[in-house]
């Protein structure tokens, strides 16, 4: 514990407190431990300031985000907290517990370390008996409190996959974005109730198919009416994200689009989860699971359509349907037009095209109207996946006799390592040290926190040596068996001579056709 002569200061100055409370409530915090409610946070936090003296004149700003996560800052309520402890607004934070702020370390951790001492802002976590000021803890023990949170999250990691498959049976909403024509329940967790505006258009659509008009026609039509798409929509409701878009400023309907919308049965108010599986963990790449394994659950919210509507709706389509493009084409989803993106239209059941199909529900942009055949392109990606592939053996091969021409030996290298963590550790402990200089009064603001970004960028240089090591142990442990696996499969792909759909989907990750002479090959980053 050390003396703050800070405290002291602000104990003088009690009229001057401008406490911000940050009340947050996540997604995963279980509804039923009311402990964590916004109303139970602000009670506690009321009391708290009620029962000191010092916060008796303050005046209480309230910051509340509800559903958001604790690993990940982008949060409103938080930023503008941030903003107004900037700005002098706020120079008191109160919270029930560390774990409101985030989950995560660095992000307590810079909080903590860079911003509310720059700003001197008092910083309050209840339950912790956390007080920058009367008490002001070393970087190690906040870290501990942190690492004990983070830890926590990784359960709940596991609990919530559990828990939301409880939630999908029972046919709770658990997209962070509404299905168009619908928005989120203000007043219901995980409940959609009909947007009056959207759903007119949905049935609008629903309509048009039923009088026979193709997803093509359809299309045109909602175009020609200036009908917003779900992007456009969205935007227009001040909802970011969530879909991914093509062209930002320009959206507009065609036949997939328009098929997408009528070939949801969730429209009919059937609540559909566990309709898709993250293909690549960690990325955002996922893949349909197949209809059997879908969560079905009826009358989760209130039908946009009827049931017989939507059948009608189905025969109707199908029967206006185009009907030779088979959906699993080697090239499927593949081929991209250049001007504006979109994945051109295939068609010619015997010797088939691609053209982009765009300039038929818009003339915003000036697609290239010419169409090449599938056997052009694939003469063109075969050609290429031996260029690259014999690219690729030859990076793989540098790599196996650098490793074995690698003159240090694995004892010399993990010695390395080890003084590296030695002096990043040694460094670490530094930062403390002048953090309780500064706390002491003995060293100033400027200096510490000049003093800290130099550490810090000593810290990283160290840290991406050691994890340059780190890698070079990997390599020459695991890595010769791993590069000869590699480039045994490499070694087919410089002999193929005919395309299937998953050497493309491995490889590849789009063909954009400019004209039978101009073909662009995206590499999917498999190697
Ligand atoms: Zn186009």
């Amino acid at each position: 514990m050390y003396a703050n002569s800070r405290a002291m200061d602000y104990a003088t100055r009690t009229a001057d407190y401008i406490i911000g409370n940050y009340l947050r409530i996540s997604k995963e915090d279980d509804t039923k431990d009311e402990s964590n409610s916004i109303t139970n946070q602000r009670a506690l936090i009321n009391s708290y300031i009620s029962s000191h003296a010092e916060y008796r004149n303050a005046k209480i700003i309230d910051y509340v985000d509800d559903g958001k996560s604790g690993s990940h800052t982008d949060r409103e309520a938080y930023q503008r907290l941030m903003r107004d402890v900037k700005n002098g607004t706020v120079n008191c934070i109160i919270v029930k517990d560390l774990s409101r702020i985030g989950r995560n370390l660095i992000e307590v951790d810079d909080l903590l370390m860079n911003y509310l001492v720059t700003f001197n802002t008092r910083f309050i976590a209840i339950n912790n008996s956390y007080d920058s000021f009367l008490h002001p803890l070393s970087n190690l023990e906040l870290a501990v409190i942190n690492l004990a949170n983070q830890h926590y999250n990784k359960d709940l990691a596991v609990k919530s996959i559990t828990s939301k498959h409880v939630k999908m049976k029972k046919g709770e909403y658990l997209s962070c974005f509404a299905l168009y024509g619908y928005q989120k329940s203000k007043t219901e967790r995980n409940k959609l109730v009909v947007d009056e505006e959207a759903a007119g258009y949905v049935r609008m659509m629903y309509s048009l198919a039923i009088d026979g008009n193709s997803a093509t026609e359809i299309a045109k039509v909602i175009n020609a009416q200036c009908i917003p798409t779900p992007s456009e929509y969205k935007k227009r409701h001040g909802i970011r994200g969530g879909w991914v878009t093509i062209d930002e400023d320009y959206h507009f309907w065609n036949n997939t689009l328009v098929r997408r919308i009528l070939l949801d049965e969730r429209y009919t108010g059937k609540g559909i989860t566990n309709m898709y599986k993250v293909k690549v963990p960690g990325k955002k790449v996922v893949e349909h699971r197949p209809k059997d394994e879908w969560i079905i659950v009826p009358d989760a919210h209130e039908a946009i359509i009827s049931e017989g509507e939507f059948q009608k709706a189905l025969a109707c389509l199908n029967r206006a349907r185009y009907k030779d493009t088979p959906a699993d084409h080697i090239f499927y989803n593949k081929v991209k037009c250049p001007v504006c993106g979109h994945t051109m239209k295939r068609s010619g059941k015997y010797n088939p095209h691609f053209k982009c199909g765009t300039s038929l529900f818009t003339d915003h942009y000036n697609c290239t109207q010419c169409s090449v055949s599938q056997a052009d392109i694939e003469k063109a990606v075969v050609k290429s996946i031996k260029a690259y592939s014999a690219a690729l053996i030859e990076r793989e091969e540098l790599k196996l006799s650098a490793i074995q021409q690698a003159n240090l030996s694995r004892a010399e290298i993990e010695g390395r390592i080890k003084a590296e963590e030695k002096s990043i550790r040694l460094l670490e402990d530094s930062i403390t040290k002048n953090f309780t200089a500064l706390v002491s009064g003995k060293m100033s603001q400027e200096t510490f926190l000049s003093k800290k970004e130099i550490i810090n960028n000593t810290i990283a240089r160290k840290q991406s040596e050691r994890q340059r090591l780190t890698e070079c142990l990997q390599a020459i442990t695991v890595g010769k068996s791993a590069i000869d696996e590699t480039l045994a499969e490499l070694r087919t792909f410089e002999k193929i001579e005919e395309l299937d759909r998953d050497t493309v989907d491995l490889l590849v990750e789009k063909i954009i056709v400019y004209d039978e002479q101009k073909i662009e090959i995206v590499w999917a980053d498999k190697y």
